[in-house]
């Protein structure tokens, strides 16, 4: 019924004898109070006040109790004060619009709020409005009586008449006293003897045998807690003509009932000022007494339970503002998981038991086009059309309720566009507090493009950007793979290594943008030549690499026409930005297993091979073959020997003569490098120099040369006071080098000889790559004043045209055509042509390798400006320079 209150305490109330009513009270603006409402009232309240609970509960009293304000008690301000102050009221009211009386008890269990406890007391009220009604009649009485008796003692004879109308005043007063409970009693101050009324007498409980008597029987009856009191209000009485008004408790000594006695006197004064005697009611108010304890005692009880539900009250309120802190937090980090899951890149979802969605992220929505309204509530397959990608989904959510642990799985769903995704995907089961399983999330990370750039990347790692063919890597792992396979099969392979012949060349002198270009249409036409299962590699700059796989034990059968094929396609023009670029293609081809059993071996035999078909001449194939590995050997045992040479001064420089044919003066000396190595003996310039070029080494070892033929003709020059010319060897790969200028501007200033005085021998090699760069270096170093050479004139492609451009001093005739002379053949006439033709350049002749008298003859007659060969002189180590020098000037 109250609601608010526990349900046993409830009926308490409910059934409580007492009215109870529970309000809250109204405050204006200045907090006075105005009003107040009814908030539940129980059985009695309804039947004290005849207002039914209905009617009341949430009603203003005003709107209850029209006329509320007219009553002349201010029930309004009485409730404020007790709602407002705290203050508990106990007061007996009566109600003039409720025509009732009220004792009625007030408390405020909390502010604004105020609980009345009240039983209507209107028929007490009565009863005793009628006792007082009598009281005052008593009274009258009593003033009737002393004066009847005055006059009795002043007049005697009117005694019998008095006494008689006071007996009757006597039995009225005693109807009138046992109706209304209420004894009188009078203590004679004189005797100290008291008198009593017939219900005076009654309500002690004692028998009247007489009407007098002792103060102190009197007395005993009073329970002796209550008898200091009584003493001392009849002493203040007494003596101070206080006002005498005691309650107090007696003990019947006919029944031994404790009684509540209620009594008020007066003191009577003589017509002299004399005290004669004291003047009593006496009411037993034991029945007003014992209810009023029992409502105190009822209402402390209330108070105490009050108390504490205010106290549990509090204790909730506690309890509810920490849930409430708690919900708040837990909404906010809802919400920021929220933001968090919507703002994921990933697809984030959550499934129920039975695999129905119960949330979806932005994500989701976006890429499965559905609402999040659209998608909660259903299953997968009622949202995403892809059953593939459904059907995939289903078996990992119920693999995760199976096994109570996350699924990691990948799946592609193919969007409403067409294109596909693909997920990595992660399911994960959630527990509820007791670990059961209550559903499952998901999250979707999208792989499309790391897919896609892994397959980029993987592409990359094994092809070559520019021309899409396998690369290095690739061609390697393709090989393996053969090898693998022709080992099982009885099968043959062919490894062919491309090398395109001039294309450094064109590449400089085109540009890079063309290079490009002709590589990407060269490695087009070698894709055209074999076949579809073959593998094309580009293995660096001008490298190509094929493997031809799966060939017949006879090799020509297979592999013979793919090599004709390239060798004539490259023959054909590569037309290229308005170019047109002759290019062709150096093949070298090892066999497996005949070759070589492993893809190292293969790959280096391929291209020991094709070195060998550069050196046969251009646009051919070699197929490798043992004498070419024999060759290898020999060429690794010589460059790592050569290495060692420098440091043990292993090489010396023997020095060849040279003459003037007209004066038969010694011209000078060619300097020609010798090596005696400590682990091979005696060697040949022609063997080991192309090593040295292969290597660099030779950029070493030719400023040795320069030094130390530098060096010789200072020496000769220094001891003869004549000087003579020195002739050095220059490989172009010394030209090329950066610093040769230097290097020989170094060497003949270190020597302190005249720059006139060295002479260097470059062959037509030199101009093959780079013409143009190799004509500036030398002009450079003519400008300086050194001599320049053409060495093995004739054995090259040049023609005389073209020696006009090269700033040469001296041209030096082949071998092969002096040994020409001898045999009267067409070859001879040229020697004394090509003679007459450089003469008109401007420039020397001296002819090497003149080893007979005609050819000397023959060249003295043809002018030949000088003279070089064993017939005049063989290289002769320095110390027998000497020699040369002292026979000569004796001659
Ligand atoms: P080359 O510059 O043509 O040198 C001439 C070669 O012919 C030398 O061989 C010389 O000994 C040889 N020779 C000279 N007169 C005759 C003759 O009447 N009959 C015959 N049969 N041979 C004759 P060598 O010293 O073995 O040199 C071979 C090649 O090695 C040289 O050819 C040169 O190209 C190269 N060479 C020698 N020394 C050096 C050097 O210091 N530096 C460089 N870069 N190359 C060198
Ligand atoms: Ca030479
Ligand atoms: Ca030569």
């Amino acid at each position: 019924m109250m609601g608010f209150l526990h349900s046993d305490f409830d009926s308490i109330i409910e059934n409580m004898i007492n009215a109870f009513a529970y309000h809250k009270i109204i405050i204006d603006a200045a907090g006075n109070p105005i009003d107040y409402e009814f908030i539940e009232v129980n059985k009695a309240f309804e039947s004290f006040t005849g207002l039914k609970r209905d009617f009341v509960v949430g009603k203003r009293v005003t709107e209850v109790i029209t006329d509320i304000k007219s009553d002349p008690f201010n029930w309004i301000d009485f409730y404020g004060k007790v709602a407002l102050k705290g203050i508990s009221a106990s007061i007996e009211q009566y109600s003039n619009v409720l025509k009732r009386w009220y004792l009625i008890n007030a408390y405020s269990p909390q502010k604004e709020y105020f609980i009345t406890v009240f039983i209507d007391i209107s028929n007490i009220k009565q009863r005793e409005n009628e006792l007082c009604e009598k009281n005052d009649e008593l009274s009258q009485l009593y003033e009737e009586i002393t004066a009847s008796e005055e006059e009795l003692r002043v007049q005697v004879e009117e005694l019998d008449t008095l006494s008689k109308r006071l007996a009757k005043s006597e039995s009225r007063l005693n109807r009138a006293q046992a109706i209304a409970h209420v004894g009188n009693w009078e203590i004679d101050l004189m005797s100290g003897q008291i008198w009593g009324s017939e219900e005076a007498f009654k309500l002690y409980g004692l028998e009247r045998k007489t009407p007098f008597l002792p103060l102190k029987t009197v007395q005993t009856i009073v329970h002796p807690q209550d008898r200091p009191t009584l003493d001392q209000a009849l002493k203040l009485l007494i003596e101070q003509k206080e006002k005498y008004d005691v309650e107090f408790r007696i003990i019947r000594p006919d029944n031994g009932e404790e009684r509540y006695m209620h009594s008020v006197a007066e003191l009577e004064i003589d017509s002299n000022g004399r005290q004669v005697s004291v003047l009593g009611v006496i009411r037993d108010i034991t029945e007003r007494t014992v209810y009023e304890r029992e409502l105190k005692s009822k209402n402390e009880e209330l108070s105490s339970l009050y108390e504490e539900i205010m106290a549990s009250e509090e204790e909730l309120r506690q309890q509810l503002d920490e849930i409430q802190a708690h919900r708040e937090q837990l909404l906010l980090s809802k919400e920021r998981y929220k933001i968090l899951v919507n703002n994921s890149k990933d697809i984030i979802y959550s499934y129920d038991g039975e695999g129905v969605f119960t949330a979806v992220n932005h994500m989701f929505c976006e890429v499965f086009g559905v609402s999040e309204h659209e998608a909660i509530g259903k299953k997968i397959s009622q949202v995403i059309d892809d059953s593939d990608y459904v059907k995939k989904c289903n078996e990992a959510r119920v693999q995760v309720c199976n096994t109570l642990s996350p699924c990691y799985f990948q799946n592609a769903y193919t969007m409403k566009d067409g294109t596909l995704r693909h997920y990595d995907i992660t399911l994960s089961p959630v527990f509820d507090g007791k670990r059961r399983i209550v559903g499952v999330t998901g999250t979707n990370h999208d792989m499309t493009e790391i897919r896609k750039n892994q397959k980029l990347i993987r592409h990359m790692a094994y092809h070559d950007p520019l021309t899409g063919l396998a690369n290095r890597t690739l061609l390697k792992d393709r090989l393996n793979t053969a090898i693998v396979m022709a080992k099982r099969m009885g099968m043959s392979i062919a490894v062919a290594f491309i090398d395109l012949d001039n294309f450094k060349k064109v590449n400089d002198t085109l540009g890079h943008v063309v290079g490009d270009e002709l590589l990407i249409d060269a490695s087009k036409r070698i894709q055209f030549c074999v076949r579809e299962y073959d593998t094309v590699s580009r293995l660096s700059g001008d490298e190509f690499c094929i493997i031809i796989q799966s060939i017949n034990q006879q090799v020509q059968v297979d592999v013979l026409p793919i090599m004709e094929r390239i060798n004539t396609i490259f023959c054909q023009p590569f037309e290229i930005d308005g170019h047109s670029i002759r290019l062709t293609a150096s093949i070298g081809i090892s066999i497996y297993p005949h070759d070589g059993e492993t893809v190292g071996e293969l790959l280096r035999n391929a291209d020991t091979a094709m070195y060998k078909a550069k050196e046969l001449g251009r646009n051919t194939y070699c197929f490798f073959n043992n004498k070419m590995r024999d060759e290898l050997v020999r060429k690794t045992n010589i460059e790592r020997m050569l290495r060692k040479a420098l440091e043990n001064n292993e090489f010396l420089l023997y020095y060849q003569p040279q003459y003037e044919t007209k004066t038969g003066q010694l011209r000078g000396f060619e300097a020609l490098i010798r090596w005696n190595s400590a682990e091979a003996g005696f060697m040949s310039p022609a063997d080991f120099i192309p090593i040295a070029e292969e290597t660099g080494l030779i950029v070493e070892i030719g400023q040795w040369v320069l030094n130390t033929a530098c060096r010789l003709c200072k020496k000769i020059e220094n001891k003869y006071q004549k000087s003579i010319i020195i002739s050095v060897n220059i490989s172009p790969i010394q030209l090329r080098h950066k610093e040769f200028i230097n290097m020989v501007l170094d060497a003949v200033k270190l020597s302190e000889i005249s720059f006139c005085k060295l002479e260097l021998e470059i062959t037509e090699n030199h101009f093959i790559d780079n013409a143009d760069e190799a004509i500036g270096i030398l002009k450079k170093l003519r400008e300086a004043g050194i001599r320049i050479a053409l060495d093995d004139f004739g054995t090259g492609y040049s023609s005389l045209s073209y020696l006009k451009k090269l700033p040469i001093n001296l041209l030096k005739i082949d071998k092969s055509f002096i040994d020409e002379i001898d045999c009267q053949s067409v070859q001879q006439s040229l020697t004394s042509s090509i003679i007459t033709l450089v003469h008109n350049l401007n420039i020397e002749t001296i002819a090497e390798g003149i080893e007979t008298y005609e050819q000397y003859e023959y060249l003295l007659e043809s002018k030949c400006d000088n003279l070089q060969g064993y017939y005049l002189g063989k290289p002769v180590p320095e110390h027998l320079v000497d020699e040369v020098i002292k026979n000569h000037w004796k001659v």
